[in-house]
């Protein structure tokens, strides 16, 4: 508890995608000394409670309004020197940090994030996939397709899925009919692979769902998935099998750059 009038700091932390291990050690150790946690949902309570101090206080926000968010760490502000809010993934995506960011700057509560595993990485680690392969994509767009959210002009799924690069496309499980009418709308073949992941990481709950834009939809309804779920479509997704494989310039004996030098020196590409 601070005595003294001036606030605590509120620490945005990011979770990680669902397996309290996946918590980064500096939003452990934020929370092993945190007054009050407030946090997003049934996703992280796992990491909240797991390092808590048994005086912290902790709720949850999901019966809240992103007033009540706000005010509830003003106010716990006031009285303790570490305030947590607790966010699944990373912050910075698709959550909600700057609606309260700004209640907390015009209050003059000083705050810090620290950024955590997105859901976007934890699937392609459950599935060893890479969203980026030499060759075939360099480019990764994280993005949703419309739902009561409406898409900024120019983000359409048609449109950036006309650039054939990787997309992992959060909050569209349930919308999947739009994911697919959006590639074909690109031109992506009936046969381009895809893949679904549920609940990423979380220990005995995650499930991988292989297919191809033709038939990811029947297949995940055949698993019965229906939230929480990374949708990915990408041209590199099942390259562990693929004989032959365009490796990377910055392992080829051939290549020399900053920190070694070429066993035949070639000039870089
Ligand atoms: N900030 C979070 C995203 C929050 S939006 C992050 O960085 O991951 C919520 C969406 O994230 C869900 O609809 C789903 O698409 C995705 N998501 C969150 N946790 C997930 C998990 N463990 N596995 C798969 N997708 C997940």
């Amino acid at each position: 508890m601070t005595t003294s009038l001036a606030y605590g700091t509120v620490w945005f932390v990011g979770a990680g995608p669902g397996d309290p291990d996946l918590l980064t050690v500096k939003g452990r150790d934020l929370i092993a000394r945190a007054g009050a946690i407030l946090f997003a949902g049934s996703l992280v309570n796992e990491a909240a409670t797991r390092w808590a101090p048994a005086s912290c206080e902790i709720a949850d926000s999901k019966d809240m309004t992103l007033g009540d968010i706000s005010s509830w760490l003003i106010a716990q502000a006031a009285r303790h020197e570490t305030v947590i809010r607790l966010q699944t993934g990373d912050p910075a995506l698709y959550g909600t940090l700057i609606e309260v960011v700004q209640p907390l700057d015009a209050a003059g509560v000083p705050l810090r994030v620290v950024p955590g595993v997105s859901s976007a990485m934890a699937s392609a680690a459950a599935a060893v996939e890479s969203f980026t392969l030499p060759e075939v994509t360099q480019t990764t767009i994280f993005t949703r397709v419309e739902g009561r959210t409406p898409m900024p002009e120019g983000e359409s799924l048609p449109e950036l899925a006309s650039h054939h690069c990787t997309l992992c496309i959060f909050l569209s499980i349930t919308l999947l009919h739009k994911v697919e009418a959006g590639l074909r709308e690109a031109g992506w073949a009936e046969d381009s692979p895809m893949l679904v992941v549920h609940k990423a990481s979380w220990p005995g709950e995650e499930l991988i769902v292989r297919g191809t834009l033709a038939d990811i939809k029947q297949r995940c309804r055949d698993a019965g998935i229906v939230s929480q779920a990374m949708v990915i479509a990408s041209p590199t997704l099942g390259a562990r099998q693929w004989p032959n494989l365009t490796k990377s310039k910055l392992y080829d004996a051939s290549f020399t750059h900053r920190f070694r030098r070429a066993s035949t020196p070639k000039e870089a590409p």
